[in-house]
């Protein structure tokens, strides 16, 4: 366990007194001048940055519209200041989401308005200094771009937005982080963020060919590069190995296997997850898009189906068809893009999967609300559709479900800690602090009703717990997929 202190969990949640500076040590490593290279960005900090960052700013307010509105709406109301688990979990001022904006605000006003240009103490107004770059890259670095503190906004004023222009900034001047930018690297040249190539992912996706035999006596297959198939799976690398995920991977498996319905995995976009998102870079974000989007064509598929993981559900609903559309080559007859939970909710509603709930009957459960699909998304083409479907999967295949507290929850949700490029040991003191609000979530739940197992449908929010959950007495493999709980219910072989 690292060097710091984890925070006791309690009844109800305390909005923490101020303790200015107290995550000022807190800032990622930094991306090495191939990272920031490799994904068109300067190798370090250029010449005239202080100028140059400026200007970016200024480019960025002129060309997004919302960002401007954000950065000159705020009346100050503190309506957002203790929405952020960051602040809740470190008690660093600077967390408070109010208080984040301004780092960029104070910089905006002086450059960009009258009043910030002439009467800079009147406004708060702030020149571009190296202290000032100093905290932007602690600080937004503190946030995972999860958007809760906008709910509470009276004016919706968006900090992820504000996040991700600053990290866009930064990058812009050669001050990159190296978890995200090495990332986005390799998917950019391999097809995924692991930097698996395709004979390792034919080789892993085999060896699950024969693991799920030998524990079912069936062929479920995992295909990669069928050409003719009528589904692209597209899903986060995490599932092909890591634990919890690749037991999600194997319900999608089983249920594409029991419906019969033809799909494939591919070996050039074999990632879901697009962390040029988080970076802000919108030329990034489009190429790496742009890899599914020329798998599906040159695979000949009439679908495209997103496996669990949050941010990547965001990116494809609601970026895809104007970043890499339009999609007029898939099957009408679907949604474009669609996720798994609405395919297997659609099967369950049908009756067309047979299931066995008691293969469920061990675990007491619960589920959290990731923030992207929470509060950027949709399901199902009904309002709510992504807080409704999911639950109804879940309650659809096991007979013990318990909702963690309203407040913490459905639009109210709280992160797990590790989102928005966040998820790297680096972080890992504020990525534990961070998570506390939901653990005292969950800890209520536990108490209340002996709950024994916290699913999500994001594998950040499943990487982050498992790291977690340790640190607050609670165990590791208490996370899982919700398509775990579809895998162990499902009845192979049998049709209704
Ligand atoms: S977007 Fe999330 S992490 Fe960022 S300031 Fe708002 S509540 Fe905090
Ligand atoms: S809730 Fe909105 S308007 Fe109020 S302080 Fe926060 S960002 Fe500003």
């Amino acid at each position: 366990m690292a060097d710091f202190e984890t925070p006791e969990l309690t009844v109800y949640p305390i909005i923490p007194h101020i303790k200015p500076g107290s995550m000022k040590h807190s800032s990622p490593f930094v991306a090495n001048a191939d990272h920031q290279e490799s994904i068109g960005f300067p190798g370090g900090l250029v010449d005239n940055w202080e100028e140059k960052a400026v200007a970016k700013l200024g480019d960025i307010a002129r060309n997004n519209k919302a960002f401007k509105v954000f950065l000159d709406s705020c009346v100050k109301c503190g309506a957002c200041t203790d929405k952020c688990h960051y602040y809740l979990g470190t008690s660093d001022p600077k967390n408070m989401p109010v208080a984040r904006q301004d780092l960029l605000r104070k910089v905006y006003r002086r450059y960009y308005t009258f009043a910030g240009k002439y009467f800079p103490w009147l406004v708060g107004a702030e020149d571009m200094t190296k202290e000032v770059l100093d905290d932007w890259y602690s600080y937004f670095h503190q946030c995972s771009q999860c958007r809760r503190c906008s709910v509470f906004c009276p004016f919706g004023i968006d900090t992820a937005e504000i996040s991700m222009a600053a990290r866009e900034i930064m990058d812009t001047i050669g001050l990159g982080q190296k978890y995200s930018n090495e990332i986005i690297g390799k998917l950019h040249k391999i097809g995924n963020n692991l930097g698996l190539p395709e004979p390792a992912l034919v080789n892993t996706m085999e060896g699950l060919e024969e693991d799920v035999k030998d524990e079912t006596g069936v062929d479920v297959r995992f295909p990669v590069d069928v050409k003719g198939a009528d589904i692209l799976l597209v899903t986060p690398s995490a599932d092909f190995f890591a634990e919890p995920h690749i037991d999600g991977l194997i319900g999608y498996a089983k249920v594409f296997h029991q419906a019969g319905m033809s799909w494939t995995l591919s070996s050039y976009a074999s990632e879901a997850a697009n962390f040029s998102m988080f970076i802000g870079s919108p030329e990034n974000l489009k190429k790496a898009s742009m890899r599914i989007r020329d798998a599906a064509l040159d695979l000949g598929v009439k679908r495209i189906i997103v496996g669990e993981c949050g941010h990547a559900w965001r990116v494809a609903y609601n970026f895809w068809n104007t970043l890499i559309g339009p999609f007029d080559f898939l099957d009408k007859a679907y949604p474009s893009p669609m996720h798994i939970i609405e395919v297997t909710h659609d099967l369950l509603q049908r009756g067309a999967l047979k299931i066995d709930k008691s293969g469920n009957d061990h675990r007491r459960i619960t589920f959290h609300d990731s923030c992207n699909v929470a509060r950027a998304s949709r399901m199902g083409n009904i309002p709510g559709g992504q807080f409704i479907l999911p639950r109804e999967v879940i309650k659809g295949v096991a007979n013990h479900y318990f909702d963690m507290a309203p407040e913490t929850t459905h639009e109210n949700t709280y992160c797990c800690g590790g989102g928005g490029g966040l998820l790297t040991d680096d972080l890992i003191e504020l990525r534990v602090k961070g998570a506390m609000p939901r653990m005292n979530a969950l800890q209520r739940v536990v108490e209340e009703h002996d709950v024994n197992f916290l699913t999500a449908i994001c594998a950040i929010c499943k990487s982050q717990f498992s790291k977690t959950l340790p640190y607050y007495n609670f165990p590791m493999d208490m996370i899982g997929s919700v398509h775990q709980l579809v895998s162990d219910a499902i009845v192979l072989g049998a049709k209704e």
